[in-house]
């Protein structure tokens, strides 16, 4: 594990985030928002609400900002989220999950909670100085965000589908070359 549990989660739950912006957008709908809720085995106030699903895709290109951000810029947008939302970190332990961190209260926005709980994840990868693990897809006509969490740093396409892609494209590259 590159950093700890929880902030893998938020990270694997942001970067998720930023790409349903990537056409076709894929956080169309209220059941999709509920749907990304269970999937990333989120806690607390879920309004199930259009108005939600409005705060939470307006979110989008400020976690696209921060999570694709240089070091530094990040640090300013950390700083700035976190002083704006009143983060104040606690240590919780619910639902089966060991201590981890939660930095505003659990009736919060949705939005709220995942722009606070991203930019604590982010204090992680900033003072680790591993904002590499964050990168763009190698697929050039793709935007989707990279998270790599792989010991060996090879992860370089944000879906299965850019990476077989790639790979397709790459295998007629050679066949083109023998003929
Ligand atoms: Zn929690
Ligand atoms: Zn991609």
């Amino acid at each position: 594990m590159v950093f700890g549990h929880d902030t893998e989660a938020s990270l694997v739950a942001a970067v998720a985030l930023a790409n349903s912006a990537e056409p076709p957008d894929t956080l169309g709908t209220v059941a999709a928002l509920d749907e990304y809720y269970v999937e990333h085995a989120y806690s607390g106030r879920h309004d199930r609400t259009r108005a939600e699903l409005d705060e939470v895709r307006a979110l989008r290109p400020a976690l696209r900002a921060l999570l694709t951000a240089d070091r530094d810029e990040a640090v300013a947008l950390v700083n700035e989220l976190l002083a704006r939302h009143h983060a104040v970190p606690q240590l919780l332990r619910h639902d089966g999950s060991d201590w981890h961190l939660h930095a505003v209260e659990n009736d919060q926005p949705f939005a709220t909670r995942i722009a606070v709980e991203t930019a604590m994840a982010m204090i992680d990868v900033i003072r680790a100085d591993e904002m590499s693990r964050l990168a763009v897809c190698a697929d050039e006509d793709c935007q989707g965000i990279v998270l790599d969490l792989s010991r060996n740093r090879s992860r370089r396409f944000c879906s299965t589908t850019c990476g077989n892609r790639a790979a397709v494209a790459a295998y007629r590259a050679r066949q083109a070359e023998r003929v």
